[in-house]
């Protein structure tokens, strides 16, 4: 089944007795001389029909393929039931009307979002029906008249679109775009919870094809990718139910503003709406609080949860299409006094590796954590509580490292979103740590990262494969150096194994940096010049006045502060004997001239980095 899911189409139309594997060999040899994608070369080769193409993807989406050139005439009444822009930017078309139930042509019929608008545009059943654009522009032209501005547009995304389906491995579409909703239950650490009943087909004719040897996949994306798909949100927003069009917009701008979780919270008195930008969360303007209820069931609908259940959390993943934009989401409802609480954490594909030097470590501390990071073995504990960029750290440290020479294997949970060439990221349940260090141990394995120190058995899985000779790297939720050591030594580990083993402890936190558009110079007010010692009685800091680029907000993005703490002989030593974190704070200043994390953040406000409200947050 796996795969299955990994074979590009042309191994799935073999597989499938669409086509021969001579055929399919044919094609190949064919493709490496024009470079055209394979689909089409079969196309053009004679071996399969346009149509034959699209009944397989129909098939593969479970939505089955509806041939307009065999649909009779279209009555203008059926035509009138769907405003024509809508039809236009969704590329969609009515062609048949019985009783209650309306049968829609549609390049994209998994867009939930669009067939429940036509569900409540024309308040009929929607059987939703997979068809080419070309053939459904081609029919919207021939019934409600010839757009000269689309020609250019739709001979380019017939060509797009099919490029996208024939290239596009069947793995990589079903997680890829396109595809306007789809839920997976959470693995791993979340607790497991009974998966809802996927929800009733508006069709419910079979696929049209002859029972497969194996069963259908989940649908993957529909098979048109629009080259131009600014009108999705219009068209969504033209139907003018009042939330859709406030989901939307909410949506689209939290997105394009970078926040990381929208907030939508009942009051007594309203219907809060917060992001969280930055680290931050800033209220937005309320909708009215009759938008509440609809709101939260549609959210709930559009990530499958159990609508009917309001007292219990629930989780899910949304991944929906806006304005052009694929927004990737958890979905969370938590019950509160007035009602469901609902936190969107937006996910962002994105997560590009940033290097070590751009992370905001200074020079001192940059120098310092290479060094350590070259040593072949030992324990590098990377130490924050969360959302303190720790992920991001263990990235840039691996990125470092990662040479061919060396192999690096990665345990990490579910919630990790880097993609990292060339390591080895194995995903597991947090309980399964332990277990899966231990098994990697047994691998040829230098490097290990571990995306979380857990528990005991995580700890001493780190530390036999420490023993080994090899390099452990360990985020660890602690608040700082000395906490992430006390951390391990509290799961019931001897102080002088965790002490001895530990090759450098880094520890860390985000700070908001000032936006650039508006920086702005002020002079610290006495207070704050009392608090920063007073050794100046003039101090320059400095803060965004707020502008368009940011929001108003005076931030834009974030910069990492950080303490190293090396553990040399003399460092051990201190650390068993118990003296203070001071003693071993001043001895890492002179030994090493690394600073604190509080004297880190307050660098870089004085610098114009940051401000000096965020360096009192440290
Ligand atoms: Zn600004």
């Amino acid at each position: 089944m796996s795969k299955q899911k990994n074979m590009l189409i042309g191994e799935m139309l073999v597989e499938e007795g669409i086509i021969t594997k001579e055929q399919l060999k044919d094609a190949l040899e064919d493709q490496k001389r024009t470079g055209e994608k394979i689909g089409q070369v079969l196309i053009r080769m004679g071996y399969i029909s346009k149509e034959i193409l699209w009944t397989f993807l129909g098939y593969q989406m479970g939505v089955p393929y509806i041939n307009l050139d065999e649909i009779p005439d279209i009555k203008q009444d059926m035509l009138r039931l769907l405003p024509e822009q809508l039809m236009r930017s969704e590329k969609l078309i009515p062609v048949n009307k019985q009783g209650k139930v309306l049968t829609v042509a549609m390049t994209d019929p998994l867009n939930f979002l669009v067939v429940d608008d036509l569900k409540a545009t024309t308040r009929c059943e929607v059987d939703a029906r997979l068809s080419p654009e070309e053939d459904i522009v081609k029919m919207i032209n021939k019934y409600l008249g010839f757009k000269e501005a689309d020609t250019g547009e739709i001979a380019k995304s017939r060509v797009d679109a099919l490029d996208d389906i024939l290239a596009a491995p069947i793995k990589s579409r079903q997680e890829e775009p396109g595809l306007t909703i789809t839920r997976s239950p959470y693995g791993g650490d979340v607790k497991k919870r009974e998966e809802p009943p996927p929800p009733p087909p508006a069709y419910s004719e079979p696929a049209p094809r002859a029972e497969p040897a194996y069963a259908p996949p989940p649908p993957p994306p529909p098979p048109v990718r629009e080259p131009e798909p600014q009108h999705t949100a219009q068209a969504v927003m033209a139907q003018d139910t009042p939330v859709n069009t406030f989901l939307t917009t909410l949506l689209a701008e939290a997105y394009d503003s970078n926040a990381t979780d929208i907030h939508v919270e009942p009051l007594s008195d309203k219907c809060r709406i917060r992001k969280r930008l930055d680290g931050t969360l800033y209220e937005l303007e309320s909708p009215p609080k009759t938008l509440y209820n609809g709101m939260l069931n549609k959210i709930k609908e559009l990530a499958q949860m159990n609508t009917a259940e309001k007292n219990t959390p629930q989780e899910s993943k949304l991944k929906i299409r806006v304005s052009g934009r694929e927004i990737n989401m958890s979905v969370y409802t938590f019950p509160t006094l007035f009602g469901e609480k609902i936190v969107l954490r937006i996910v962002r594909a994105e997560n590009t590796i940033i290097l070590l030097a751009n992370t905001g470590m200074e020079e001192s501390v940059l120098e310092a954590y290479k060094k350590v990071l070259k040593q072949p073995h030992g324990l590098i504990l990377i130490a924050g509580p969360t959302n303190s960029g720790k992920a991001t750290t263990m990235y840039s440290s691996l990125n470092e490292i990662n040479t061919p020479a060396v192999n690096i294997f990665s345990v990490e949970d579910t919630s990790v979103n880097y993609l990292l060439p060339g390591i080895n990221q194995t995903k597991v349940s947090r309980k399964s740590f332990g277990q899966a260090i231990r098994m990697l141990g047994e691998q040829d394995c230098d490097v290990l990262a571990v995306s979380d120190m857990a528990g005991k058995e995580t700890a001493e899985a780190a530390f036999d494969t420490i023993a080994g000779g090899h390099l452990v790297i360990s985020n660890i939720r602690a608040g700082d150096p000395f906490q992430a050591l006390q951390t391990i030594i509290n799961f019931g580990i001897e102080p002088y194994v965790v002490y001895s083993n530990t090759s450098a402890v880094l520890a860390q936190r985000l700070v908001r940096k000032i936006c650039g558009k508006c920086r702005q110079q002020y002079e610290a007010p006495d207070d704050i010049v009392k608090m920063l010692g007073g050794a100046a009685n003039k101090v320059t800091l400095y803060k965004g006045a707020g502008c368009d680029a940011c929001s108003r907000t005076g931030y834009s993005g974030r910069t990492a502060v950080y303490e190293l703490i090396p553990m040399s002989e003399k460092i051990r030593e201190m650390l068993l004997a118990g003296d203070s974190l001071k003693k071993i704070r001043d001895e890492n200043k002179k030994s090493a001239g690394l600073s604190t994390l509080k004297e880190s953040a307050l660098m870089k406000a004085i610098q114009g980095t940051t401000t000096i409200e965020e360096y009192m947050k440290i």
